[in-house]
């Protein structure tokens, strides 16, 4: 057992034999990592740790009862921190056990938002599994891609998307995934009004990913686990990033960094001086 895999057990031992929290959201199952809930000290001896633990767990943090500790990479910190900006989660009702994390990877292949990772080591966090030899530097261009389509003429940007959106069978996982995307009535659903046919089509779909796309705008905290469960591999972590990179350049701010700092498109001033905001 490695000595990652010790500390975790110890800390989540000792969280439910003290009463601290009632329920660890973590990983089972060496092979082939999945979420577990454990609400026994003794059952602790079942957490894992390695490079296959991609799932974020976040999205589970507001289906348990009563104060909860998550095991948590630096990506699903941002989504944790996400979820108590927006008054999802309290802090106080959360124990974030943040994991030093070099790489997750699927069927052998590191996962394209890990290419890329700043957060190595998670910026918010209760207890810290330090991992000194997961502190590596990030191997590409962040936004690589988006400039590459950027810099494509309009007409073939928008056949590149229409494209791709044709493929999308709206089975909605990347929605169901999504810690972000809490909302009990999706908007893809409504009846009264409806906003687009329940059939995949294509300006439905294209509806459906722009709607998505702004929804979380200066929310999504690109844990790429939309992209990751989309089974006609859509690459959705580009339009999110595009965002991301825009808000970023435009306000100077990143998503699920800091608890105390309100984020740009929730907010305005009266003297903005663009008139769509008075
Ligand atoms: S993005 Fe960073 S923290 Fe998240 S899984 Fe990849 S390496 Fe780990
Ligand atoms: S997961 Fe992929 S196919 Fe399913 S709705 Fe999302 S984009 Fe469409
Ligand atoms: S939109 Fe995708 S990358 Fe962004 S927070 Fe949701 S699942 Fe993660």
């Amino acid at each position: 057992m490695s000595a990652i895999v010790d500390e975790l057990r110890k800390v989540a031992a000792g969280l439910l034999k003290s009463g601290a929290v009632k329920v660890v959201i973590g990983y089972e199952n060496e092979a082939a990592p999945r979420p577990v809930f454990l609400e026994n000290a003794e059952d602790a001896e079942k957490l894992v740790w390695n490079d296959r633990c991609f799932h974020n767990l976040a999205r589970y943090l507001n289906t348990t009862e009563g104060k909860a500790a998550i095991v948590a990479k630096g990506c699903d910190v941002r989504a944790v921190a996400g979820l108590i900006r927006e008054g999802q989660v309290k802090r106080e009702d959360v124990v974030i056990i943040g994991v030093d994390c070099a790489a997750q990877t699927e069927s052998g292949e590191k996962l394209g938002k890990c290419l890329v990772c700043d957060c190595h080591r998670p910026e918010i966090y209760d207890h810290l599994v330090e991992d000194e030899n997961a502190l590596v530097e990030p191997q590409t261009d962040p936004y690589g891609d988006v400039s590459e389509i950027e810099a494509k003429p309009v007409e073939e940007r928008l056949g590149y998307w229409l494209g791709l959106m044709e493929r999308c069978i709206r089975c909605y996982a990347c929605r169901q995934v999504c810690p972000l995307c809490y909302c009990k009535e999706c908007v893809a659903e409504q009846s009264l009004p409806k906003w687009l046919p329940r059939s995949p089509d294509g300006k439905g779909n294209l509806f459906f990913h722009v709607m998505r796309a702004h929804h979380l705008a200066g929310r999504c905290v690109d844990c790429g686990e939309c992209e990751r469960v989309c089974p006609v591999d859509i690459p959705i972590r580009t339009i999110n990033r595009k965002l991301i990179r825009d808000i970023s350049e435009l306000y100077g701010y990143k998503a699920g960094v800091e608890l105390d700092v309100v984020p740009p498109l929730t907010t305005f001033k009266p003297d903005d001086p663009e008139d769509a905001f008075r």
